[in-house]
C-alpha cells in the first residue's frame, strides 16, 4: 500500500494507475527496483554522453566555419608579400 503522489489517495501497490486520478506509477515502480534504477541512471548517463558529444561536435562546427582557410593563407601571404617587397628593395639599391 502507497499513496498516489499526484492527489495521495491510497493505492494497492499491484495498481499501475491511480484509480482516482489516473496517474501512471510507472516510473515510480520502476525507480523502485535497483536493476530499473542503474538502468534508469545509465540511459541518463548515455543520453548526457550523447549531448556531450553532440555540443563537442557543435562547437567543433562552428570553429570550422569561422576558421576558414584564408584564416591560415592571409598570415603566410602578409609576410610573402613583405619578404617580397624587402627583396624588391635590396635589389633596386644594389643597382
Ligand atoms: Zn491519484
Amino acid at each position: 500500500m502507497f499513496y498516489c503522489q499526484n492527489c495521495g489517495s491510497k493505492i494497492e501497490s499491484a495498481q499501475k494507475f491511480c484509480s482516482f486520478c489516473g496517474f501512471s506509477f510507472k516510473v515510480e515502480e520502476e525507480s523502485n527496483d535497483k536493476d530499473a534504477r542503474i538502468y534508469e541512471l545509465e540511459q541518463k548517463i548515455v543520453r548526457l554522453e550523447q549531448i556531450g558529444q553532440r555540443e563537442q561536435r557543435e562547437v567543433k562546427k562552428s570553429i570550422s566555419s569561422s576558421f576558414s582557410p584564408w584564416m591560415a593563407i592571409l598570415p603566410i601571404g602578409f609576410v610573402a608579400a613583405f619578404l617580397g617587397f624587402f627583396a624588391l628593395i635590396i635589389w633596386i639599391v644594389r643597382q
